[in-house]
């Protein structure tokens, strides 16, 4: 089995045991194997290589004082820019606007957009105790249209209806219309995704997010998608200002890279994880505990 970036580490820091400064040489041995151990995490190489960027210029800086050994000055250096690169603490949903707050969905079909629309209204009027409207915008799939009616039901919130006919357009403005008279808190809108990206896709979302003003937009993306995660990360930063994402599908993947991949690419933080397909299956993101388990 492959070996965790803590136990390289600490192997390393065995090895450099005689050594009394941080040197290019001993600076060397230590990316290769932080390296290794993000790949292995499944870190897309860009990113590992950009890591493995800072924490050099940052090593190669560094003095080593008291009672520290040079391996010891170097890991805490590599713990620090994970933690770094991850973002600190939780991020919960920004609501603080005149109601209701707009949060859109955005990312590739299946991604968990519906579901996870669903386990936040969930999360929002349980936890913050707040009225919560959902409406789909993906006129291409009315199957998609009536999983978000049925799992809308099951999180205790309202769903606005929509079809195939109408412009995704033409439905977020008449069910913002809907949620401000009624005094909604919270619209949720769930949108389109297709199997890749393509430019049609990224119009519309791009047009309803200037229809609907969000406060939130939010990127869902399969922590499972891996290295193909970051083309579409990066898709989506680039054609959306970006507010968060949400890392769907943690429950499937043991080595945890995709957080810091999609992390650095988009530039935003991780807000929220999905844990299960079950309605209960969102986890507020924890960027702490999740560089822990980057780290083994
Ligand atoms: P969409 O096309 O982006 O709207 O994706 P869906 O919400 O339809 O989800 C696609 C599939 O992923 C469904 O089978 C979901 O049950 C499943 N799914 C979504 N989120 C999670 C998650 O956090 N964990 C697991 N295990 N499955 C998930």
């Amino acid at each position: 089995m492959a070996s965790n970036l803590t136990e390289r580490l600490s192997r390393l820091i065995k090895t450099m045991r005689g050594q009394t400064r941080i040197s290019e040489d001993n600076v060397q041995d230590m990316l290769r194997e932080v390296r290794m151990a993000l790949l292995e995490a499944d870190v897309a190489l860009p990113v590992v290589r950009d890591f493995i960027a800072r924490v050099k210029e940052k090593a190669l800086g560094a003095e080593v004082v008291g009672s520290l050994t040079p391996g010891q000055v170097l890991v805490s250096i590599v713990q620090k820019e994970l933690a770094a690169t991850m973002g600190e603490g939780v991020a919960d949903l920004n609501l603080a606007t005149q109601p209701p707050a707009v949060v859109l969905m955005a990312g590739l079909q299946g991604a968990g957009k519906t579901t996870t629309t669903a386990k936040l209204a969930k999360h929002l009027v349980e936890k913050r105790r707040k009225k919560v409207l959902t409406v789909s915008a993906d006129v291409y799939r009315p199957a998609a249209i009536e999983q978000l009616k049925t799992v809308t039901g099951q999180a205790g919130a309202e769903w606005f209806p929509s079809d195939g006919t109408q412009k995704p357009r033409d439905i977020a403005a008449a069910a913002y219309e809907y949620a401000r008279k009624h005094y909604f808190d919270v619209l949720l809108v769930d949108t389109a995704g297709r199997l890749a990206i393509d430019e049609a896709l990224m119009a519309e979302i791009k047009e309803l997010h200037g229809v609907l003003k969000p406060i939130e937009t939010l990127f869902v993306v399969d922590a499972m998608q891996g290295q193909d995660a970051i083309n579409t990360a990066k898709a989506f930063s680039e054609a959306l200002p970006l507010t968060g994402v949400v890392l769907t599908k943690l429950d499937g993947d043991s080595r945890g890279g995709a957080a810091l991949s999609v992390r650095q690419i988009t530039g935003a933080p991780i807000k929220f994880a999905g844990v299960s397909e079950k309605i209960d299956g969102l986890e507020v993101f924890d960027a702490d505990r999740h560089a822990g388990r980057v780290l083994g």
